[in-house]
């Protein structure tokens, strides 16, 4: 090359470097580039750092907004611990710091990157309560063991704000948010939620707005009203996950990724393999969610894998952003197939919105999403999206979450039905208590009814779709 082409080719490369718009991929090709010219030694280009240890995380805002991504090494050889945790998601992570909390000695495998899966592509949002509102619980259990599952609710959003706080993680939690009520024959609910959930459940921070008032907040002419609530939450779901598991890491849990769990006997102590080492362990917890698979057949046909979808416009500008949508609350509308959303940091719309039941994802995300964005905020027509990705969660025939022990010495947790940010955190640290000696949250939770999806691993899509099309037909009406 001559030495004017390679001249400008470094400047772009310089340029590329420092462009904190740069796609994850873009800044790949740039990365490898800068390895041809400069050789290994170019740390001084910090972006390029950061993109090593990027490396298999699914491109989207979160990964390209990561921070504390740390790299830790594949399993190879024998390893011997007191609990081996299969995933590293807000499950495994959780019940991993929890239980070196205690004082046990823990190994986590991830098949991928910490934070692969949901846990690291999620919309964020923390909700009050089980996925069903308290008086669908009441309904369904009676008052007494709806309070206790909204006890363990509120439970589980404190030990979000403690983690937060305890491990300094920057995951930019925020307070407020609002759902959106999209259809005539909802309205009237919110002022009866709010009203018994003060009365009953000591929990005065949510109250049902009117039109304007939601309007004020969120602008959009879709919400017939709405139901706001202070104290629920949202956060950057990736770095959470990664706070974690540093978190995780510093407690002495030793961490391996890339290392996908192939086969576990059932005995005691219980032998794990990956393809390239064993992990000796008294127990083994399983938090592998929808990314399941066919590693255990005893609970995989409780819960349907789903894709879900997100895309993050360009950044809006402070101004823009704070009238789209006012203190940066979240929010998401009583659709069936719900969408979701808040904006970031930097100002970006991230919106999730659309669904599908097969195993791969549409190949044009952004396209894919953006009909329902702009269903909600036509006004967004001009805006370019920068970022668009899916991921996959589990979900259960009841929309209740499905914790158990399958061996007196196998624990799992996994369908939590789009409401899994909190609970399976907590799901965890349940599990964590459990093993440690002291069930009584954990029975809570596992003694919810589960139901097999009719057809169980094979022939569930076919019924689960006819299920989806009639009540996202029911959305409409
Ligand atoms: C697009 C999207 C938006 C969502 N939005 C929200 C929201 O706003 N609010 C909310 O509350 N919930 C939301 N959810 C759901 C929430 O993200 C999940 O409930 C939660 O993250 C589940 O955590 P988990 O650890 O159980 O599973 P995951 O985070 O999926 O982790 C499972 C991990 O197990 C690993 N694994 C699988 N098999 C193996 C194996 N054989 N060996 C080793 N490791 C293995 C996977 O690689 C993965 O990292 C959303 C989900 C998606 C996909």
């Amino acid at each position: 090359m001559c030495e004017a082409a390679h001249h400008s080719e470094v400047v772009g490369i310089l340029r590329e470097c420092s462009n904190k718009k740069s796609t994850p991929g873009r800044l790949r090709i740039v990365h490898r580039m800068c390895l041809r010219y400069y050789g290994s030694d170019h740390t001084h280009y910090s972006r390029c750092d950061e993109l090593m240890n990027l490396t298999g995380y699914p491109e989207g805002y979160y990964a390209a907004t990561a921070v504390g991504v740390f790299e830790h090494p594949q399993l190879a050889g024998a390893e011997r611990a007191d609990v081996c945790v299969i995933g590293g998601g807000y499950t495994g992570l959780s019940a991993a710091l929890n239980l070196a909390e205690q004082g046990f000695d823990v190994v986590l495998l991830e098949a991928e990157r910490i934070g692969f899966g949901a846990s690291g592509r999620n919309g964020g949002l923390i909700g009050s309560g089980q996925r069903k509102d308290a008086l669908e619980m009441e309904q369904q259990f009676g008052f007494e063991r709806s309070r206790q599952l909204w006890d363990i609710a509120e439970a589980a959003k404190t030990e979000i704000r403690e983690r937060v706080a305890k491990h300094d993680i920057a995951c930019d939690l925020q307070y407020g948010q609002i759902e959106g009520v999209h259809k005539k024959s909802y309205t009237g609910h919110a002022e009866k939620y709010a009203a018994a959930l003060a009365e009953r459940y000591d929990y005065p921070y949510a109250r049902a707005l009117s039109r304007e008032e939601t309007r004020a907040l969120v602008a959009t002419d879709d919400f017939l009203e709405g139901l706001y609530d202070a104290k629920a939450m949202s956060l950057h779901p990736l770095n959470y996950a990664l706070g974690l598991a540093e978190a995780a890491r510093a407690a002495g849990v030793r961490i391996f990724e890339n290392s996908r769990v192939t086969r576990y006997t059932r005995d005691d102590p219980s032998v794990v393999s990956t393809q390239r080492g064993q992990v000796e362990a008294s127990f083994i917890v399983l938090g592998c969610n929808g990314y399941l698979g066919r590693l255990e057949p005893r609970v995989a046909g409780k819960i349907m894998p789903i894709n879900n979808f997100m895309l993050a416009t360009e950044p809006l500008g402070e101004t823009r952003a704070r009238e789209l949508i006012a203190d940066r609350i979240c929010v998401h509308d009583t659709r069936f197939v719900v969408d979701y959303f808040r904006t970031s940091e930097d100002h970006r719309l991230l919106f999730g919105g659309g669904e599908n039941y097969r195993s791969g994802f549409p190949a044009d995300i952004a396209a894919f999403v953006r009909p329902y964005m702009l269903r909600l905020f036509p006004q967004l027509d001009d805006v370019r999206v920068d970022y668009a990705w899916g991921g996959t969660l589990s979900v259960t025939v009841n929309r209740l979450p499905h914790l158990g022990r399958l061996e007196p010495n196998l624990f799992f947790a996994q369908g939590y039905s789009g409401h899994g940010v909190a609970i399976s955190n907590f799901a965890g640290k349940l599990i964590a208590e459990a093993i440690g000696g002291t069930a009584t949250r954990f029975d809570v939770m596992a003694s919810l009814p589960t139901y097999t999806f009719p057809g169980g691993t094979l022939l569930r899509y076919p019924g689960m779709l006819l299920g989806m099309l009639y009540y996202s037909l029911k959305d409409k009406l």
